[in-house]
């Protein structure tokens, strides 16, 4: 399977891997990860980041819907 690291374009590696529920059957999930540790580390922040940014938009969208609700209530 081709799965290149993001930053550098190296073949990703296996890392961990947990089993878990996917409805009714059992399924394994495996986090592969950059054979490059420092490499993996500037990987894992930029997810880190793109989480961060992903819970403020939601956090954003929230708080206009409550807005538009307000709004909408007070006409
Ligand atoms: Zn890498």
């Amino acid at each position: 399977m081709n799965n290149p690291c993001v930053e550098c374009g190296k073949q990703r590696v296996d890392g961990k891997t947990w089993e878990g529920k996917m409805g009714a059957s059992l399924v394994t999930y495996t986090l592969t990860i950059c054979p490059d540790p420092i490499c993996q580390k500037i990987v894992d922040k930029a997810i880190a980041d793109r989480q961060a940014k992903t819970a403020h938009l939601v956090q954003e969208k929230a708080k206009a819907k409550l807005a538009r609700e307000k709004q909408l209530a007070a006409s």
